[in-house]
């Protein structure tokens, strides 16, 4: 009796060592393939697990976008932006595609103009296309040189398309919250309409364009220069999306 149990004990912990053998060759795998085994699983459970987002920060390099006087150019708090926005997303289980990573500008990755801001907006729009990611957000920091007062968020979207239209109404409510939330009069806005924008004409699944603020304003612009403040944006959009596919 008791070698049989002793037996039992030696098939049983074999059998453990196999299962050990196999889970170890998973791990090694994902690691080599770098995969980080743990967010793999997890990424199942997240609001946005299986959505592919493709984040646009507008301009770059060569092109600063809008100014403010003391230097401040629109690509840097873009790029910023972008890239809290897209952390955030991965977080919540999103594959996110950026357009940019980087203070560069895309106009060298194809020839098919003869404008470099052309070719520019070409390589995001193919970005897009290629990538047929569920929706696109393009970034961007606003401007109204013949009226200082003007401020707030604005989204735009193509006039088009109904999906598109209701991503914008999500993005707009949810950035007037985070100017509220930071003790900011703002007067609410709807969203945009547009058949024109290359980058709205030219790309085949929903997606907007956020203008984040006037940098024409003195206080949108302090505002959007800040850390805490380009967080609150950030973290509004990914409300605004979480809305859109919890309620598409
Ligand atoms: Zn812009």
């Amino acid at each position: 009796m008791k070698k049989l149990f002793a037996q039992n004990r030696e098939v049983f912990l074999s059998r453990i060592h196999i299962i050990l053998i196999l889970l170890a060759v998973i791990l090694i795998d994902n690691m080599l393939s770098g995969k980080n085994p743990t967010v793999h699983v997890f990424r199942y459970w997240l609001p946005l697990s299986g959505r592919t987002i493709v984040i646009d920060a507008g301009h770059g390099g060569i092109d600063g976008g809008t100014y403010h006087k003391d230097g401040t150019l629109e690509k840097n708090i873009n790029l910023q932006v972008a890239l809290k926005i897209k952390n955030l997303m991965e977080k919540r289980g999103a594959n996110v595609i950026m357009t940019r990573t980087q203070d560069v500008s895309l106009d060298s990755l194809n020839n098919k103009s003869d404008y470099r801001h052309k070719r520019d907006l070409i390589a995001r729009s193919d970005i897009i296309n290629k990538a047929r990611p569920d929706i696109f957000i393009s970034v961007h920091v606003n401007a109204e040189r013949s009226s200082t007062s003007t401020r707030g968020p604005m989204v735009i979207y193509y006039r088009e398309s109904e999906k598109s239209r209701r991503l914008a109404e999500f993005v707009q409510k949810r950035l007037e919250e985070a100017y509220i939330a930071a003790g900011q009069k703002i007067r609410a806005r709807k969203p945009l309409s547009n058949s024109t924008l290359f980058l709205l004409c030219n790309t085949d699944v929903p997606g907007v364009i956020v203008e984040l603020g006037f940098i024409t304003n003195p206080a949108d612009k302090s505002l959007m220069v800040k850390e805490e403040f380009q967080q609150k944006l950030s973290q509004h959009i990914l409300f605004a999306v979480e809305d859109y596919f919890k309620k598409s």
